[in-house]
């Protein structure tokens, strides 16, 4: 179900409604002074914000250890 967010026009709050697609173009009025707010770009843009995706490298897992490269001294194991 997507998340639409509305802007309150008198205390310019911003909320969040988790909706379904009916009623996305239903009016959504504001907790704080029964309003009816205004819909804001839908969550869709939102959720293809930049993500950095990048995975941390995995340390360990059988690699020889420092001191040396054999993978066979003391401190491998
Ligand atoms: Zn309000």
């Amino acid at each position: 179900m997507p998340i639409y967010e509305y802007c309150c026009p008198k205390c310019d709050q911003n909320f969040d409604l988790l909706r379904s697609f009916s009623q996305s173009d239903e009016p959504a009025k504001c907790h704080e002074c029964n309003v009816e707010a205004k819909r804001l770009v839908s969550a869709f843009a939102t959720f293809s914000k930049d993500y950095s995706g990048l995975s941390a490298p995995i340390s360990g897992g059988g690699s020889s250890c420092a001191g040396c490269s054999a993978n066979s001294c003391a401190t491998c194991n």
